[in-house]
């Protein structure tokens, strides 16, 4: 099958050796010159809202998919009817606004943090007065990594904060004083199968994802995490990989976002589990069933940011990726 991406990033790269492994072609597009899924296939290079690269991209293809959640969303429904596009444009929609997210939270009854969303200066204390400080204080769209976002301690910090982040429409959220942060990984098939990875614990440092380790061994936690997952794949009648970002409190779980791809945290199901979040992302966005999802150990991952360590090259086991 011929397979179109959007993004041709890191995630895009891995989608494409996995691709390639099960047969498939791949076909990207990315605004990058030299982007890492280069090696794996033919790139477009154009703006992800360029419409005529986007029709380009989808007469090559069979079907289309993408590696990052904020991918323009009108230009790429204009192509709704030329090509199946996987995960559905729906699930992304709803992943790029914050507001939209702890809405679409709230109808499958899975629990999150307090949260009130802002439009001015005095929402921000109006916020304070509602969910309490310290809080989160978030753009609704567009945010990554941490970035768009500020702790706020004080209720005198409101202007101060609107004049940071604001005119954008915010969200504020209470701060969670969390134990630790999973992440749930599903994947679902066209015809409704669904199988889940086990749980991923993240550690965190300025909101970019550091180290991870799996499996997270707590029946609970499990069966709640694959509960909120089930709910969200069966609403969204996803098609893909989803993953959903989750802090632990106790015996409790609180959703705080879920993106409509493959995730960072999942990186170590390439070596670590009998299937890869990345094969099954392939498979299930080109009409197979999901494979077994069963880890094979423990495993870990360690995101090296802008350079890597010589010992990383040396590694007696284990997996450099670059
Ligand atoms: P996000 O961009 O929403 O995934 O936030 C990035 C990271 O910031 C999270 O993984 C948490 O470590 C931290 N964070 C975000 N929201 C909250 C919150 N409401 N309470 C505590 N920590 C948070």
């Amino acid at each position: 099958m011929r397979i179109g991406i959007i993004g041709a990033g890191q995630l895009g790269q891995m989608l494409g050796f996995a691709a390639r492994a099960h047969g498939h072609t791949c076909f990207f597009l990315d605004p990058a010159a030299r982007p890492p899924a280069a090696k794996v296939g033919p790139v477009i290079q154009a703006a992800f809202d360029d419409r005529v690269a986007l029709a380009v991209l989808a007469e090559k293809c069979d079907v289309l998919t993408y590696e990052f959640e904020n991918v323009p969303v009108d230009a790429v429904a204009q192509l709704i009817d030329t090509v199946p596009i996987y995960p559905p444009l729906d699930a992304l929609r709803q992943a790029q606004d914050r507001l939209a997210e702890k809405r679409l939270f709230e109808t499958l009854d899975i629990p999150i943090p307090g949260y009130r969303r802002i439009d001015s200066a005095a929402d921000v204390g109006l916020a304070a007065a509602s969910i309490g400080l310290p809080m989160v204080v978030k753009t609704r769209r567009l945010g990554y990594d941490g970035k768009g976002q500020a702790v706020v301690h004080d209720a005198d910090q409101a202007d101060a904060i609107w004049q940071q982040l604001g005119p954008a429409p915010l969200i504020a959220e209470q701060w969670v004083g969390f134990d630790y942060e999973v992440s749930a990984i599903g994947v679902r098939s066209v015809d409704g199968d669904i199988a889940t990875y086990c749980l991923t614990h993240n550690e965190h440092a300025d909101g970019i994802l550091r180290v991870s380790r799996a499996p997270v061994e707590h029946d609970l936690l499990t069966e709640l995490a694959n509960d909120y997952l089930g709910r969200l794949l069966e609403h969204l009648d996803y098609v893909g990989v989803l993953a959903l970002e989750l802090f632990v409190v106790g015996d409790k779980l609180l959703a705080n976002e879920f993106a409509p791809r493959v995730h960072n945290s999942g990186h170590w199901t390439i070596e670590g589990a009998e299937t890869s979040q990345f094969s099954n992302h392939i498979l299930t966005v080109a009409g197979e069933r999901p494979r077994a999802t069963g880890n094979r150990g423990h495993a870990g991952m360690v995101n090296l940011i802008g350079s890597i360590p010589a010992a990383a090259r040396q590694l007696e086991t284990g997996t450099l990726h670059d």
